[in-house]
């Protein structure tokens, strides 16, 4: 059977492991998809830090990656990582590890499905998220929005948002280095409980983040990363389109590339 989808291209049946595995778990089968996508093998710089990458041009791609953040305490970096959702919200809520805590009204976690086929990660949190302490509900969140419902997605409906740091950056700055580093331990345990299917990075430094190396957002649209063996794809983050509108279509092409690689990926096995 085949689909029209709203990206414009007809599919037929994904094809992905499951035909060639099916006795392993969803993850095993997520690895061989990656492997079939040359991806593989993959590689760790270093444990429990976003610091796996692989891209069709590994040689090329590995670089200093390990370099690009400081490392996180680890005592902190532990506990968290045993945090279930009530703990991390209550920890989110009264950190002060580092200084966007000052300014902020409120801390912002996340939306969505807590079971997620999709996690959008954008960058911090703006005036009106810090006001109503969701992701992505000012402008650029309502881009944000459309863009979702063009390829058939609803906030909340498989669909997880998060940001890289929690806090509001003053005046809207670009989280620093430091503060990443410290807000990363929250994003990577949300990634552990949500196990999403496919990571979509909104700009660059969501893109660095998980990437854990420089990014430019025009050299690494369309084409696939992983980020601890999560598929991850990077665009355009929509406050950047407001401002550049030729780049929506751009931004279009990425999330058809991220629909149909989405499809090929396998999912839990059944039963
Ligand atoms: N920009 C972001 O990166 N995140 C938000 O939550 C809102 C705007
Ligand atoms: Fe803590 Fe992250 Fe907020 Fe910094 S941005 S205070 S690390 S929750």
């Amino acid at each position: 059977m085949t689909e029209r989808n709203p990206c414009g291209m007809t599919e037929g049946n994904p094809r992905g492991v499951t035909e060639r595995n099916p006795t392993g778990g969803a993850s095993q089968r997520r690895a061989g998809f990656l492997r079939e996508m040359g991806l593989a093998p993959l590689w760790k710089l270093r444990k429990a830090t976003p610091s796996e990458l692989s891209a069709p041009t590994p040689k090329e791609e590995i670089g200093s990656a390990s370099h690009v953040f400081p490392e996180p305490s680890g005592d902190r970096t532990a506990s968290i990582a045993a945090m279930g959702w009530d703990e991390l919200r209550a920890s989110v809520a009264s950190c002060t590890a580092c200084e966007l805590c000052q300014m902020r009204k409120q801390a912002v976690l996340g939306v969505g499905d807590l079971s997620p086929d999709w996690l959008f990660v954008g960058e911090g949190p703006g005036a009106e998220e810090d006001e109503r302490g969701e992701p992505f509900v000012g402008q650029a969140g309502k881009l944000l929005d459309s863009m979702l419902a063009a390829i058939d997605l609803q906030r909340g409906r498989k669909v997880y948002i998060a940001n890289t740091v929690k806090c509001r950056p003053p005046g809207n700055r670009t989280p620093t280095p430091a503060e990443t580093v410290a807000c990363w331990p929250y994003l990577e345990r949300q990634i552990a409980l949500l196990k999403p299917k496919l990571i979509v990075a909104l700009g660059k430094p969501a893109a660095q983040t998980l990437l854990q190396r420089e990014v430019k957002v025009g050299e690494a649209r369309g084409r696939l990363f992983e980020h601890d063996g999560i598929a991850l794809i990077v665009t355009y983050h929509p406050a950047y389109l407001l401002r550049t509108l030729p780049d929506k279509a751009k931004a279009w092409e990425d999330l058809c590339f991220a629909r149909a690689t989405l499809r090929k990926i396998p999912g839990p096995a059944p039963g």
